[in-house]
């Protein structure tokens, strides 16, 4: 099987995201498949979302806990063996030299051979929804730490040493170029994504819209349920 190609699966992986529930949105249904071939993968979020509900009984702070505690419960149903919570505040990410430095840190640490994550360039998506600036900005400083930063060795020693990423897996991109097949495991992202149980409110219409996205993804590839991404491959061999 050639690396990258659509039933290649790494050792290990990295998801880097703004808010729990948007790995699950994006690419949980290749996360969950991967892990059950072995791959170990780590979740990094960058807020613990406190900032995201319309409920005024929430504080910052109690929301932060009942949001973590939803990606915990989300991360034991795909089987993702570890998760970092940076504790940015949700609705202020910037992707700064410090943003950069502690994804640098976690990324040579951890030594994903993939990440994954949202495109930077993605502010429109039609003519009715407006891309969440946190999410551009959380994508921006993934990419930013996975090229050139972490791969190189006079750049922040102190953080570990330097380690090279094999690929990056975009997700929610107009220019896809893999179509990774979910169809045994779209149940277990949609029971990944019920355990954000503060940010739905109808479980059905999730399941729904769900089930129909990752069907039309996959349509066109001969797939019951595919997740699209545009893969750029850094290291070949
Ligand atoms: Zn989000």
């Amino acid at each position: 099987m050639t690396k990258f190609d659509s039933d290649w699966i790494p050792q290990s992986a990295m998801t880097i995201f703004a808010h729990p529930d948007d790995a699950e949105f994006s690419c949980s249904g290749t996360v969950a498949k991967w892990v059950k071939a072995g791959c170990e993968i780590t979740y990094i979020l960058i807020t613990s979302g406190n900032a995201g509900t319309h409920d005024p009984t929430y504080t910052p702070e109690s929301l932060l806990e009942v949001r973590e505690r939803e990606q915990r419960q989300a991360c034991a149903v795909l089987g993702v063996k570890y998760i970092e919570f940076l504790r940015h505040d949700d609705g202020r990410v910037v992707a700064d030299l410090n943003l950069r430095r502690e994804l640098v840190r976690l990324i040579r640490q951890y030594k994903p051979e993939v990440v994954f994550c949202g495109d930077p360039t993605q502010v429109f998506w039609l003519n009715n929804r407006l891309n969440h600036p946190d999410h551009r900005a959380a994508a921006l400083a993934a990419i930013d730490a996975v090229f050139p930063a972490s791969e190189m060795e006079l750049l922040w020693p102190e953080e570990g040493p330097a380690w090279k990423v094999h690929g990056v897996y975009v997700r929610t991109t107009a220019e896809v170029n893999t179509w990774i097949d979910v169809s045994d495991t779209i149940d277990l992202k949609i029971k990944a994504l019920r355990e954000h149980h503060s940010q739905l409110d109808d479980y059905k219409e999730l399941e729904e819209t769900i089930r129909q996205r990752a069907a039309d993804a996959g349509q066109e590839k001969g797939m019951l349920f595919a997740e699209a991404f545009r893969v750029v491959r850094l290291k070949e061999d």
